[in-house]
């Protein structure tokens, strides 16, 4: 029958919440015990898998003592600091419920809306039920720019939509296996959950205040995880300089044109003529030639990711050894 991928979904089914944490020590416990409360009153079967990402304060002893005390408490310790995407990979390998809810360890993200997403999942059969940002609580207005800036290349570039979007997310498990088979190391999990795709439900929320301390996201940091996305869904940027040189190599042609002219109606001075028309002529076929290149490297770089051509959600009757029986939702 292979691996029944049609997950019970039931009162009784396990949610996992997966919630990196990351130098939080002064508040992680009264976090935990919030979300747990709003777990416990809607009678929601739950494991928490805490990932501590190298806090060098006391969040690994809190999380430690956490576990040792309540069992629905799995805690994790990454060797270092690998940044929050990692945290919520180390997260996801770990979970086990039929399925996973991706979270911060600041109260960011309301634990109010966990019934909710729940439901989706039980009661209306998504897949994934995505936090989406109805404001984007108080920020410096500069991030905020730089926020919008980006999503903008992003949107344009690889037309995925992640103005709004958190990673505040409930997946099913399938979406996880799925998740979990995109080979790539550098992960960006707002991008990639967009990228599987599965029935989707998004759910508006307001970015709450953080409970305690200040956000790691230093704008090195935030660069680089946008530098990360960018490369990742689109090479658009390889392709820029390939049109650049082309539109080099026109001016080329038109600006040799004007100076060949000067040099025979004799108005040129003398050695000109050649410095010029060496300087466009190198320019241009450099960057094409640069351009070429990029095409075949991006080619290269979206085999290397080796990410699967597909990913079947649901079949009827299919005996590709792989799924079992299965009923459209
Ligand atoms: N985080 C992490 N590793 C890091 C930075 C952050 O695991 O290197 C966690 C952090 O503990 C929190 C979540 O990622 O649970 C979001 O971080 P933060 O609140 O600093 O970011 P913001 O809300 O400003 O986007
Ligand atoms: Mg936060």
């Amino acid at each position: 029958m292979g691996i029944d991928l049609e997950y019970n979904r039931n009162k009784d089914s396990k949610l996992s919440l997966v919630i990196p944490v990351y130098q939080e020590g002064s508040h992680i416990r009264s976090s935990i015990a919030k979300i747990e409360n709003v777990l416990v009153s809607n009678k929601i079967r739950y494991g928490f898998i805490l990932v501590d990402d190298g806090s060098r304060d006391n969040t690994w002893s809190e999380l430690k003592d956490m576990a040792r005390q309540n069992n629905n408490i799995t805690a994790l310790r990454l060797s270092r600091n690998f940044g929050k995407e990692s945290a919520i990979c180390a997260g996801l390998d770990y979970a086990d419920g039929d399925m996973v809810i991706v979270m911060d360890a600041d109260l960011q993200h309301p634990p109010e809306l966990i019934p909710e997403m729940v439901k989706a999942w039980r009661d209306e059969g998504y897949d994934v039920v995505e936090g989406i940002k109805k404001s984007r609580g108080r920020e410096n207005p500069f991030y905020r720019f730089c926020a919008k800036f980006f999503y903008y290349i992003i949107y344009k570039t690889a037309d995925i939509d992640l103005g709004q979007a958190s990673d505040f997310k409930l997946m099913d498990r399938r979406v996880v296996e799925a998740w979990k088979e995109l080979p790539e190391r550098a992960t960006f999990f707002r991008g990639m959950s967009a990228w599987l795709g599965y029935d989707r439900k998004q759910i508006p929320f307001d970015v709450a205040e953080r409970v305690n301390g200040k956000s790691k996201w230093s704008l090195i940091r935030l660069i680089r995880l946008a530098v990360n996305a960018i490369t990742s869904y689109t090479s658009v940027p390889l392709h820029c300089i390939t049109v650049l040189g082309m539109l080099m190599f026109v001016g080329a042609i038109i600006l040799g044109i004007q100076t060949l002219y000067m040099k025979f109606s004799g108005r040129a001075l003398s050695g000109f003529t050649t410095v010029i028309l060496l300087l466009l002529i190198i320019g241009s076929s450099l960057m094409i030639s640069l351009g070429m290149i990029g095409i075949y490297l991006s080619k290269i770089y979206k085999e290397v990711k080796h990410r699967p051509r597909y990913l079947v959600a649901k079949s009827i009757n299919a005996d590709d050894g792989r799924s079992g029986k299965q009923e459209a939702l």
